[in-house]
């Protein structure tokens, strides 16, 4: 459960919402029970329930736990809306694997349309998937979740990340692993560096959209041979950023 870092220095906490009424209806928690905060940064701690009342757990700290367990690469995912529900599962499944931020993206071939208007419930909810999926896999941090940009947004934004690769199937030179190797063979072993993964629409990238890709600074890299639907690629390839960067496994 996430509380804030002032209540770290109070040494009691108070959780409230959602979380408080996990802990009494489905953890069926009462006092003496012990829980795992974060104060959503780098510090966890373990607490002892105080009590239960009126839908709002209070616990003491028992024993601070100074556990980082974000990776030292910073990996945030664009992915072009794909269809359905299915940057839920996006979202879900990269929080685990560590994604550090998501950014959804309009592309030629997106096939949704997109209302910002009617959009604030989806990003709301996407906020609450991510952070079940960061308390279930003990992630110190909560992944961000931007607004949407077009795709001439995300450009721009291209110049903020030390290794932007977008994963292209049509590409018959480079592999992610090709872009990765030099990329991490430069890092001093405690240095940190920001990647974005960009993830295309069901369609795929226009043949305009990679020429713009590279012209901004994108590395176009693929991930094998077999094709992958839209919300499995950027799971593939934020694995193996990750483990070629000894992050994982
Ligand atoms: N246009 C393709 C087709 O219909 O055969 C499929 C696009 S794929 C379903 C969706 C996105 O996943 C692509 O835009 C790309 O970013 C990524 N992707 C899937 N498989 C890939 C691979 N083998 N290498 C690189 N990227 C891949």
């Amino acid at each position: 459960y996430f509380v804030s870092e002032e209540q770290f220095q109070e040494r009691s906490v108070v959780i409230t919402g959602d979380d408080a009424r996990h802990i009494s209806k489905v953890m069926r928690g009462k006092p003496g029970d012990k829980l795992i905060v974060s104060d959503g940064r780098t510090r966890e701690a373990l607490v002892e329930i105080e009590g239960i009342e009126a839908g709002e757990v209070t616990a003491n700290i028992v024993e601070s736990l100074e556990l980082d367990h974000e990776a030292r690469i910073r990996v945030t995912v664009a992915q072009s809306l794909p269809k359905g529900d299915k940057m839920e599962t996006v979202i879900q499944r990269c929080t685990e694997i560590g994604a550090v931020a998501f950014v959804p993206f309009l592309s030629e071939r997106t096939i949704v349309q997109y209302d910002a208007k009617k959009e604030s419930k989806r990003l709301e909810r996407w906020g609450k998937i991510a952070k079940e999926a960061a308390e279930q896999s003990h992630r110190n941090r909560i992944p961000s979740i931007e607004q949407p940009l077009s795709w001439k947004g995300l450009l721009s934004s291209f110049e903020g990340y030390d290794l932007v690769c977008y994963c292209y199937e049509k590409e018959n030179g480079k592999q992610l692993r090709d872009a990765l190797k030099p990329f991490v063979q430069k890092l001093a072993p405690d240095e940190t560096a920001n990647v974005l993964i960009v993830v295309g629409p069901e369609g795929g990238f226009s043949e305009k959209e990679t020429l713009e890709a590279d012209q901004a600074g994108a590395v176009s890299v693929g991930l094998g041979k077999r094709i992958l639907r839209a919300e499995t690629a950027g799971m593939a390839a934020l694995t193996c950023v990750l483990y070629e960067s000894g992050e994982m496994g």
